[in-house]
């Protein structure tokens, strides 16, 4: 299925804050969508992400069709087998690499030969996720931005065996779910990751060494640099635990300056993931 004609139903593996992003903009593309978690409860979440997600872009008339129309394109399910059914998979499951690994010998086992299996990691090794499967030259980095409906951009990285065709095949299939694309070798953290995390890394020390508060550093970023967020505010939105993870996949590939920071550290310990758990540096309603 390499043509973007042949692609009927989309499969997306995880539900949390990136899988049911993704599964919304290839609902509201048109696709089928069939959306894999491995609980019950995490597959609810993220369904009612969708909705919210959905109704607020609904009243601020961004919508071409009802909510409920897109909405009744995608099954969420705990099963693997439905995925069988798709003509695509973009993987968002945990960044670990032994969980994609896993899922991926799952997909090559489930899905027709010609299916494209992508992988929203944010800085694991696309070409170590694909050596799970026998069909290395199928798998490719589609790395979507969070929050997936409201971001323009994706990432399209490209392993050391991914064919030519797939990566053509990824740029396409992103621009139809409504994206602008760039593309990135398979080097650790691609372009956006390899420069984003140690700036929120060093915003985090900056704040834990009293540069300023966390307020301050935050506006001094947005307001000195024109970005739309601080280190502190995007790091909680971002989640926590996926901050740490990426930090300490980067640190292990690229050394020292990668150093996760201490405060990233201690804050995940006790469960303060930024807005997905009410508080990480910020506190939320
Ligand atoms: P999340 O913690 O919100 O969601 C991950 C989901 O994966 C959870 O619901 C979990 O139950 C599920 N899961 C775990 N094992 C699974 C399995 N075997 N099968 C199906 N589902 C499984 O994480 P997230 O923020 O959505 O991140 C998902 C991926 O996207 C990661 O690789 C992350 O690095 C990447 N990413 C995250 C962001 C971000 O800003 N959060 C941005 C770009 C890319």
């Amino acid at each position: 299925m390499r043509e973007l004609s042949d692609i009927d139903v989309v499969g997306v593996v995880g539900a949390g804050t990136m899988g049911n992003g993704i599964a919304q903009v290839a609902a509201t593309a048109g696709y089928e969508v069939v959306m894999r978690d491995v609980e019950r409860e995490y597959v609810e979440r993220g369904l009612d992400g969708i909705d919210d997600s959905l109704a607020r872009l609904d009243r601020k008339d961004r919508l071409d069709e009802e909510p409920e129309a897109i909405r009744e394109r995608i099954e969420g399910t705990t099963d693997l087998d439905p995925l069988a059914a798709a003509d695509v998979v973009v993987e968002a499951a945990v960044e670990d690499l032994d969980v994609k690994k896993e899922i991926f010998a799952d997909l090559d086992r489930v899905t027709d030969d010609d299916v494209v299996l992508a992988t929203n990691t944010s800085t694991l090794s696309i070409t170590s996720i694909a050596s799970a499967t026998d069909r290395a030259s199928d798998v490719v980095g589609l790395h979507f931005m969070n929050p997936v409906p409201i971001m323009d951009g994706v990432e399209v990285v490209v392993g050391e065996r991914t064919a030519g065709e797939v990566v053509e095949f990824a740029h396409a299939f992103a621009e139809d779910l409504g994206k602008e694309t760039w593309e990135s070798d398979d080097k650790p953290g691609f372009v956006t990751n390899r420069i984003l995390m140690p700036w929120i890394n060093e915003g985090v020390r900056a704040y834990d060494e009293g540069v300023a508060d966390r307020e301050d550093i935050d506006r001094g970023m947005t307001l000195g640099t024109n970005v739309p967020m601080g280190p502190l505010e995007l790091a909680d939105h971002i989640g926590l635990d996926v901050v740490l993870d990426a930090s300490e996949t980067l640190h292990d590939e690229l050394g020292d300056r990668y150093k996760p920071a201490y405060l990233v550290k201690r804050k995940v310990e006790a469960g303060d993931l930024g807005k997905k758990t009410g508080k990480g540096f910020y506190e939320y309603e």
